[in-house]
């Protein structure tokens, strides 16, 4: 059985087929339209799926699709996504009548978490959280060897953990939250800041004074070349994350915490830095049990979690009609 993989993210759409032993076909990225206009970004869907589902892909047995924001997995329907600026928009059934296939749609850290438990870095783990960090901050949880929803399905927002209490302000409204302080477009506002306010740095030669290309692989490069700014700001970034990460160790007990998304590819130092920060605050029995690692997959783990999604849901399926 084949099930395809979609992930729409505020700049990006990635789509692939999975095979039931975890193989990607034919997978695909482009860049989402920038109006963000729903009729848009689902004709390049159609397009999308116009090829993927082109000759010799009539085996795919169903759609599933991670969106960046708040689903309701029920209906298939974008409550909210701040990244689009989508309000209920009703996915699942749209590419449900566009491809006459069934069509499960869920948040696509939530899903990027589900395809690192089955084949990449979770594997074989049954409490897991998976955080990815890029232009926001998400997560998935995995407990008892399941996806975990919560009571309306929204489990997992740890970017909206408060870590200073009058911090800045955050894209929920609320202040101090760990995305406002350590996701992408933070850590690229605290370093121009102070370029700036007249600190010297690498960074402003690397992007030849144009600080709004300053972005994490800038801040690379400025940390391999000895920059002090950029090591400061990405370990302020590592020191809150590690500050959460306390937190949900001492919640949830997990065994294995993944870290993944543009910036932790970018600056695996967060994961070392937020790991000290961590042991520092944990309490020490939970700390006991606890690893934490890189993700395995790349950007590709939306899609492979979205057409895993589908997979499990057509095989309860096809497991509640035999019974
Ligand atoms: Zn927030």
């Amino acid at each position: 059985m084949t099930t395809l993989g979609l992930d729409i993210g505020g700049t990006k759409l990635a789509g692939g087929v999975l095979t039931d032993t975890g193989e990607l076909l034919d997978y695909q990225t482009q860049l989402v339209h920038p109006s963000h206009d729903p009729e848009r970004i689902l004709a390049q869907i159609q397009a999308m799926l116009g090829i993927l589902l082109g000759d010799g892909r009539s085996e795919v047995t169903a759609i599933g699709v991670g969106c960046a924001g708040q689903i309701d997995a029920k209906s298939g329907t974008v409550l909210y996504s701040p990244n689009l600026g989508w309000r209920d928009v009703p996915l699942a059934a749209r590419l449900a009548k566009m491809s006459k296939l069934p069509v499960l749609v869920d948040n696509d850290v939530k899903l990027a978490a589900l395809g690192e438990h089955q084949f990449g870095a979770g594997r074989g783990i049954d409490d897991m959280l998976c955080v990815m960090i890029g232009t926001g901050i998400g997560g998935g949880l995995v407990l008892n060897g399941q996806l975990y929803d919560g009571a309306g399905g929204f489990a997992g927002e740890v970017g909206h953990t408060t870590v200073q209490w009058d911090g800045p302000v955050c894209s929920c409204g609320n202040r101090g939250c760990l995305e406002a302080l350590a996701a992408g477009p933070a850590i690229e506002r605290m370093v121009t800041d102070a370029i700036r306010h007249g600190r010297v740095s690498l960074v402003s030669e690397l992007v030849g004074g144009h600080l709004d290309r300053v972005h994490a692989s800038v801040l690379a490069s400025a940390i391999k070349g000895g920059d002090v700014l950029a090591r400061e700001v990405v370990g302020r970034a590592g020191y809150y994350l590690g500050v959460a990460m306390a937190s949900w160790v001492n919640l949830l007990n997990p065994q294995r915490i993944i870290l993944g998304g543009g910036v932790v590819r970018h600056l695996p130092q967060l994961l070392e830095l937020a790991l000290q920060e961590c042991r520092r605050r944990s309490l020490r029995a939970p700390l006991a049990n606890l690893d934490v690692s890189l993700a395995h997959f790349g950007r590709e783990s939306g899609v492979v979690g979205a057409a895993w999604f589908a997979h499990e849901a057509v095989r309860r399926k096809v497991k509640a009609k035999a019974a």
